[in-house]
């Protein structure tokens, strides 16, 4: 990767632009995040889920000396899943988060921490795909970058940059997050704020006088193609904030996946001896503090007679705490868990009840090699590329692991509705599926032949543990985000209803991205050092300390 900072500008970072608070900063400070009076070390926390974020939160409060207690339903890692192909020596399938921007600065100081490495993710257009296929309404176009493409794909790509100049002064808000001038990203954000939650991604794009001036069609080429990783149709109902947040923070950008699976993060965070937590002895780690495993699902939470929030798991044991996270989708505090509803407020119930998930599919094939860059005889491209498409496959990624190893195909990854086409369908039926909408593109291939071993797919939104891939905020849900986002900072809320704390990717404002789970799980860390009489070090001001100067413009109700 070039790097064309000078010597002194920070790494481009997600930094804001909702809250500008540099989290990256706050990780890597030698004073640590924060101290706890030696009287609560010890003390146990309980975290409902065991995925990034509720890793995250165990892995920082047993570094402050707390005794984190880990409640999982399903498999360890959440929605960081990678599957092992059957029979294959460790040949997986990413069926969550595959694709991990460099300006996730939270989530690689994590990777790093863990000894993971990272290579350039294969997307649309980019040297690490090699080559890329567009297919929409029947025609075909080879390309290695854009500039191979016809004039029709550079006006797209030209209009949506005039588009975000024009309407989101894109270039001066990107500067500001690039200098973490938080005065300035927010003097540019917090109008956009305003203009942009009830409105759609579809209206920011068909208002736009770069769009108006182009054909429908472009549009259309927009929706299948997009920038990035493309096919962003899927997202046009949503909120343009969202959309917003992504461009801006570069989360389409630079893309890396995690060699051998992302799933080896919360892994790792789990089994790592720590050699410097406060109070435990040396090579401490969190499996060890849980016995070896996490204890089952959370069944109820409650607040029992002595004030203290207590838990019940599937098994009828019940355990109170000093303090709760909870990192599981929102939803299944009302579907999963029997939760007292006193323990929130009424406004906050409406966001966590309100917030809209996503669906996802993804089918995933092993392959004898990489065959796809063999050579068609006839044209000396490769025999097939990361395609873009209208079909029911829509994105189909290729994952070359060297040529004495299996290759991996990502045959379909799909959202919303064509999601939902293949959500009754099992892996063999859903493989058929997207074999004869390749076939039409690449009538040549073979690519059955080059198949082995079984199948292997996901639909999150069929999943009890989550119903649903990740948020995606729509039309007039920034209220909803602000409070789930600002439920940390607890000082002014009812006795009642303290001590319980929300994180996960889905109350951050970046959800289906890692580094929202990590961002907000650093932000319920400092509100349970807060509220156990803990305090940062005023070198290294945490999240909650940052609040009042920097927190997310307010809508009025
Ligand atoms: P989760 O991983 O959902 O963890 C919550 C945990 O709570 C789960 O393990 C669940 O089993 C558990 N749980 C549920 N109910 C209970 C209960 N009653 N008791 C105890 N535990 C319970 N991010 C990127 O950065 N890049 C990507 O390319 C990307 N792509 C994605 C693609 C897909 C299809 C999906 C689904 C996600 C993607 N993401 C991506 C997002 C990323 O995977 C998430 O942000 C991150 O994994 C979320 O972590 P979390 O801890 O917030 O939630």
């Amino acid at each position: 990767m070039s790097d064309t900072r000078s010597p002194h500008q920070k790494p481009f970072a997600l930094f804001g632009p909702d809250f500008t608070f540099a989290y990256d900063d706050w990780l890597q400070h030698p004073a640590g995040l924060g101290q706890l009076p030696p009287t609560q070390h010890g003390t146990r926390v309980a975290i409902i889920g065991a995925g990034l974020a509720g890793l995250v939160c165990g892995h920082e409060l047993m570094k402050m000396g707390l005794h984190p207690v880990v409640y999982e339903a399903g498999r360890l890692g959440g929605r960081l899943r990678s599957a092992v192909f059957d029979g294959s020596d460790g040949v997986i399938a990413e069926l969550g988060g595959m694709r991990f921007p460099r300006s996730s600065r939270g989530f690689y100081h994590y990777v790093e921490q863990t000894g993971l490495h990272t290579a350039p993710f294969p997307n649309p257009l980019t040297e690490a795909a090699g080559s890329t296929v567009i297919e929409l309404e029947g025609e075909r176009f080879y390309a290695r970058r854009l500039s191979d493409l016809p004039p029709l794909f550079q006006q797209v790509a030209a209009a949506y940059d005039q588009a975000l100049e024009e309407q989101a002064s894109f270039s001066a808000l990107q500067e500001a997050i690039q200098q973490r001038d938080a005065a300035a990203v927010k003097a540019i954000w917090n109008p956009l704020v305003k203009d942009w939650d009830e409105r759609t991604f579809y209206d920011f794009i068909a208002s736009s006088r770069a769009f108006q001036q182009l054909s429908f069609r472009h549009r259309e080429v927009f929706g299948q193609v997009g920038f990035g990783t493309g096919g962003w149709d899927s997202d046009f109902p949503n909120s343009m904030l969202e959309i917003l947040r992504v461009n801006v923070t570069r989360c389409d950008e630079d893309q890396h996946l995690i060699i051998g699976g992302a799933e080896q993060l919360p892994q790792g965070l789990w089994q790592q001896p720590l050699q410097q937590a406060v109070h435990w002895p040396p090579g401490t780690s969190l499996q060890q503090l849980n016995q070896g495993a996490p204890r089952p699902a959370v069944r109820r939470i409650h607040r029992n007679d002595q004030g203290q929030l207590t838990l019940t798991d599937s098994r009828g044991h019940q355990e109170s705490f000093a303090a709760v996270i909870t990192t599981c989708q929102s939803w299944l505090l009302t579907t999963a868990i029997d939760t007292e509803e006193n323990l929130f407020s009424q406004p906050l119930w409406m966001a966590l009840d309100r917030t809209r998930y996503m669906q996802s599919a993804k089918t995933f094939v092993m392959t004898d090699r990489p065959f796809w860059k063999d050579k068609n005889p006839q044209t000396g491209e490769d025999c097939m590329s990361m395609t873009l498409t209208d079909r029911l496959t829509r994105g189909t990624y290729l994952f070359d692991q060297g040529d004495n190893r299996p290759g991996v195909i990502c045959l379909s990854y799909a959202w919303m509705s064509d999601a939902l086409k293949v959500l009754p369908l099992d892996a063999e039926k859903r493989v058929e599926l997207a074999l004869a909408a390749l076939k039409k593109i690449y009538p040549d291939v073979d690519l059955a032949s080059h198949i082995r071993g079984n199948p292997i797919t996901v639909s999150w939104e069929s999943d009890p543990n989550f119903l649903g891939a990740f948020k995606g905020a729509l039309p007039g849900h920034y209220r909803y985000n602000q409070r789930m986002y600002s439920h940390f900072m607890q000082d002014q809320l009812p006795a009642g209803q303290r001590g319980l704390f929300l994180a996960g990717d889905d109350i951050s404002w970046t959800p289906a991205w890692a580094e929202g789970a990590v961002q907000t799980a650093l932000n319920a860390v400092w509100g349970v050092l807060h509220h156990l009489g803990g305090h940062t070090h005023p070198d290294n001001p945490g999240p909650g300390d940052c609040w009042h100067t920097w927190q997310p413009i307010t809508l009025d109700n």
